[in-house]
């Protein structure tokens, strides 16, 4: 079922590299790779604004009223260093890594942290339970905090809380998993990976929030891994370590607000 008013448009996407093309094609002119075109569903509006919405204006550099950008420290010092001095103003990072390698608890330990600091965050998650993510933060001493939690799949339901909650910083867990009804196809594939993120991603940077992607890495041609998703954001961290063992490594391969490949030797608290 289709919400708004628009057209469907097919092109074909590298996988490796984003790269889009008309046609299916065997070799991608862009990165060189060999039959990493898979066909991708688009969404168009009528008209890039829904009625009524206002269209942005011109804002002067000299502009005193808005916030200044900066950066918010998350305490957790591995991951601030790896964000090249914690959290950049309106920036879209991915975490990836396996399933089960501990993302999840990073990701809540941080809102947490947030949370306390007077930060709203939003945590959603479309894999998981209220109550796993409520005995996890039990783990991690964070289930007294007042953060909200939402359970939801649905892009629109998702954009739609951002824009009443207003939350400084936007957690969702994973970008596998949630779907937009504008596009065909089950969460997880290259058209639905597109459509969410790159709706997202404009609506963080219009609004200025900062969003945490949680991005699973899997060998299944057929599921549009972090590789589409590194070409799109502005960090890229990943996430990776032994789950038999407590000790993960951080490493950022993409930071336009930093220094890239950094890394850090983080020690998992809790297991999950
Ligand atoms: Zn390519």
């Amino acid at each position: 079922m289709r919400k708004s008013m628009g057209k469907v448009k097919t092109v074909f996407i590298c996988n490796e590299c984003g790269y889009e093309h008309p046609k299916w094609i065997g070799k991608c002119p862009k990165c060189g790779n060999w039959n990493s075109f898979e066909e991708c569903e688009t969404f168009i509006p009528d008209s890039r604004k829904k009625a009524g919405a206002p269209a942005n204006s011109p804002i002067l550099l000299s502009d005193q009223s808005l916030p200044p950008a900066g950066r918010i420290v998350t305490d957790i010092s591995e991951l601030d260093r790896v964000l090249g001095g914690g959290i950049f103003s309106a920036s879209v990072n991915l975490i990836a890594g396996d399933p089960g390698v501990g993302k999840s608890t990073l990701l809540l330990q941080m809102a947490g942290g947030l949370s306390r600091k007077g930060i709203s965050v939003l945590y959603i998650s479309a894999e998981e339970s209220f109550w796993q993510i409520q005995e996890r933060a039990r783990r991690l001493k964070a289930d007294q905090l007042s953060l909200p939690i939402l359970i939801e799949t649905d892009l629109d339901n998702i954009l739609s809380q951002i824009e009443q909650k207003k939350p400084d910083v936007v957690i969702i867990d994973s970008i596998q998993a949630i779907f937009s009804q504008e596009v065909s196809g089950t969460s997880g594939n290259i058209s639905q990976v597109r459509e969410c993120s790159s709706r997202l991603f404009r609506s963080a940077k219009e609004n200025g929030w900062s969003l945490f992607l949680v991005g699973h890495i899997t060998k299944e041609g057929s599921i549009a891994g972090p590789k589409l998703l590194e070409h799109m954001v502005d960090v890229v961290i990943y996430f990776e370590g032994d789950t038999l063992y407590q000790y993960r490594i951080l490493r950022s391969l993409k930071n336009r607000f930093g220094p890239s490949h950094e890394i850090g030797l983080f020690v998992m608290e809790s297991e999950g």
